[in-house]
């Protein structure tokens, strides 16, 4: 089976992961702080914190963001369901906002009127590694005093009117996952930018227990050297110096997978810009996609065969996915009483098929799945 996404591996990742393991500190040694230093680099950001996963960073951003009981926050419902599950774990209640019908990102003309005297916070999500319509989102934020945190899990290396996604240039903090299918893995793993000092020193505490060292940090007097506060309730988030040896070794690769998928990705659009079963995505002028996902959309006349479709690319050994299920529609949120049904995110359901796309897609897979495409075009009708 050819998958719709998987990590890529190689000797020089191997062997970086076995000197840690040869070394004194298999977690919190020098490596975290290390992939961090380089993440926040690439991305143009001042910090960088890791975690465990992009899961415990989105809990983390948010917290450090202020987000609490009782306050509700806007994001997309065309999602991975822990993008609006993170903002639950802190009693906050998610708020989702239809998208757009070419892009799947949160359409941000419809923001405003989604916010209540409750809101805190609006999370865009950069669905497939398209950059959201930040500059908009950026300015409701202003106006009504809300923070913003990207869920760019999809999108590092993507761009925004020239600058990299994860410079927060426009938000308060940004997320990334290294969960394997995303650009680089550390197997599990996860990581908070910011630019703010504060929301920085919220997310090392956050990570560890809502615990501090830092002597000028202390709300009491120390009883001694051995001294330590705990000044909230934290979470043992931390990701340990095997995974972030990992994170360093594969971001050297970086630029290279993000080549290797924008190259795939245009062959997917130059193949397919006259198929009769799929529309393509497009990048919108204020954006370059870091390709995580080569989102297609069925053409009309195939909408009700989708099932049928989705099956045989499975049968043929193509591994392909949908993203996402409206994160509304899941039993857990229909039990907390959400009944909605936002016209575009339905209609993106609907049509959305995610094809192969991986810097280790060789060209006979890719040309397996065109081939693939074609008899479904011309078998289905
Ligand atoms: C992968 C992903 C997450 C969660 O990341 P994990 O590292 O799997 O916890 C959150 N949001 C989006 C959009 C994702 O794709």
């Amino acid at each position: 089976m050819i998958p719709y996404g998987r990590q890529f591996i190689d000797e020089e990742d191997i062997k970086s992961v076995v000197e840690v393991l040869k070394s004194p500190f298999i977690t919190q040694g020098p490596k975290v702080a290390q992939f961090e230093e380089k993440l926040a680099e690439y991305c143009g950001a001042r910090f960088a914190v890791a975690f465990s996963s992009g899961t415990a960073a989105l809990h983390a951003a948010y917290f450090s963001a202020g987000l609490s009981e009782g306050d509700e926050f806007i994001t997309s419902p065309i999602t991975f369901a822990a993008t609006a599950n993170a903002g639950l774990f802190l009693g906050a209640k998610p708020v989702f906002v239809d998208v757009e019908r070419d892009t799947g990102n949160i359409d941000a003309d419809l923001i405003e009127e989604a916010l209540t005297p409750k809101t805190k916070l609006i999370v865009p999500v950069h669905y497939a590694g398209f950059p959201a319509n930040m500059e908009k989102i950026r300015e409701i934020a202003e106006k009504h005093g809300l923070k913003v945190v990207e869920d760019a899990c999809h999108a590092l290396g993507a761009e925004y009117k020239g600058s990299k996604i994860g410079s927060c240039e426009y938000s308060d903090a940004t997320v990334f996952s290294f969960h394997p299918v995303k650009h680089i893995t550390t197997g599990e793993g996860g990581a908070v930018l910011t630019n703010c000092e504060d929301v920085y020193k919220k997310l090392i505490m956050f990570r560890s227990h809502g615990i501090t060292k830092n002597a000028e940090d202390f709300e009491n007097p120390p009883h001694g050297p051995w001294y330590y506060e705990m000044q909230f309730l934290g979470y043992n988030y931390r990701i340990t110096d095997i995974q972030a040896a990992l994170g360093i070794s594969q971001l050297k690769k970086l630029p290279a997978f993000l080549k290797k998928r924008r190259e795939i990705a245009e062959r997917y659009q130059m193949r397919l810009k006259d198929s009769s079963l799929f529309h393509t995505p497009e990048e919108k002028s204020y954006g370059k996609s870091a390709w995580h996902l080569y989102p297609a959309t069925l053409k009309d006349e195939y909408l009700a065969k989708k099932r049928e479709i989705f099956t045989i690319f499975l049968e043929k050994g193509i591994g392909v996915q949908v993203h996402y299920i409206p994160v509304y529609h899941h039993p857990f949120y229909r039990r907390l009483g959400y009944s909605l049904k936002l016209e575009n995110a339905e209609d993106f359901y609907l049509r959305e098929i995610s094809l192969p796309l991986y810097p280790a897609l060789k060209d006979e897979e890719f040309e397996k799945v065109i081939e693939v495409v074609n008899w479904i075009t011309e078998s289905i009708r």
